[in-house]
């Protein structure tokens, strides 16, 4: 959190990668690769995120962990709590601490499936605001603690108010930071960060910016977070969606327009979903000529793209 404040303090432009651990180990090689490259493009910290029920942990902590020794990022550890057996939470803090990573990412993480509630006898976490709260009370001021914002409601539109009330929660129980979940609306996203400041949120909002990266894969996705995209993006994509390297590059234009909207209204920090690629992260910091631009060699029309091939 320092380094965010220090970098507002500034108005300097600063941005983050976020990563998901692969599920084989050949998946993990090329992650690593990735994520080495990347450093290059000289993020202020990256994320890797923790699959339900702590599935993930190991492997989370240990890209976490292998990233900041190897490649010398800074590494902000995800963590769900909910249906989370109280001892896993426990054991990957207290090894998180031991590896010297200090930002954990507290969530509450969905339920596994809709009929399935909070069972206590299962987890002592119900909401991501009682993480936030076991965590500062048994570490103090070890963790840098961020936690998710939506700005269209973690539920939809009719939450979003109510949200802002948690979010507010989980400030006060002593997050230090709020990321948020993908959005494609800029006016909608201002408009949510003058209503969380007019209640009282006061600590920094990155907002998270997942570049389109093909068309199946991006209305499941909106669909799924319930995330509400522009009539203009879906008319830009109608024609092109069958072409998949269209719509990769028409994601790059949508993602450095929404970064420069952002930055004409006074944003500085931008969250990338990168999900484990390379390229349009790249080229949007390429584009806002944030990073030096490489020379790139265009694939061939009938050969995967050389990112993609790695994946
Ligand atoms: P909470 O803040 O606990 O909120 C959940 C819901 O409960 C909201 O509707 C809120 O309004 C309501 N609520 C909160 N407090 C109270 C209260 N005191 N009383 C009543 N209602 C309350 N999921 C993963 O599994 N792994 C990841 O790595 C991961 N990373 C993510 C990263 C980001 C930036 C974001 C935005 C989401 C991520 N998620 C991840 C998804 C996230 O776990 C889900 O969206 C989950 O449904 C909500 O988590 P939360 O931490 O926002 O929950």
């Amino acid at each position: 959190i320092d380094k965010i404040n220090k970098a507002l303090e500034d108005d300097r432009c600063f941005w983050s990668f976020e990563y998901f651990p692969p599920k084989t180990q050949q998946g993990v090689m090329n992650l690593y690769d990735r994520i080495e490259r990347m450093c290059n493009l000289g993020p202020l910290f990256i994320d890797v995120t923790w699959r339900w029920g702590g599935k993930s942990s190991d492997l989370t902590l240990e890209l976490c962990s292998n990233s900041q020794t190897v490649y010398g990022v800074e590494a902000n550890m995800h963590m769900t709590c909910t249906n989370t057996n109280f001892d896993l939470i426990r054991s990957a803090l207290e090894k998180a601490k031991d590896q010297g990573v200090q930002n954990i990412l507290a969530l509450r993480g969905d339920l596994p499936d809709n009929s399935v509630e909070f069972d206590p006898e299962v987890g002592e976490f119900k909401y991501a605001t009682d993480l936030v709260r076991y965590i500062r009370k048994t570490y103090g001021d070890f963790f840098c603690i961020s936690v998710a914002g939506y700005p269209e409601g973690c539920l939809g539109p009719d939450d979003v108010d109510c949200d802002i009330r948690y979010l507010k929660e989980k400030q006060d129980a002593g997050a230090d930071l709020i990321i948020t979940q993908l959005f494609y609306d800029v006016d909608n996203y201002l408009a949510w960060i003058d209503k969380c400041r007019a209640a009282g949120i006061t600590i920094p909002i990155l907002p998270g910016i997942m570049p389109i990266q093909n068309y199946g894969g991006f209305k499941r996705m909106t669909d799924l977070c319930r995330i509400s995209v522009p009539q203009a993006i879906w008319d830009r994509l109608e024609p092109i969606k069958d072409d998949d390297q269209a719509v990769k590059d028409y994601g790059i234009e949508v993602a450095v327009d929404m970064i420069s909207r952002l930055r004409d209204a006074g944003v500085r920090g931008f969250h990338f979903y990168t999900i484990n690629l390379e390229r349009s992260t790249r080229m949007v910091l390429e584009r806002l000529q944030l990073v030096p631009t490489v020379h790139e060699v265009r694939p061939l029309p009938w050969s995967p793209s050389l990112n993609e091939k790695r994946a």
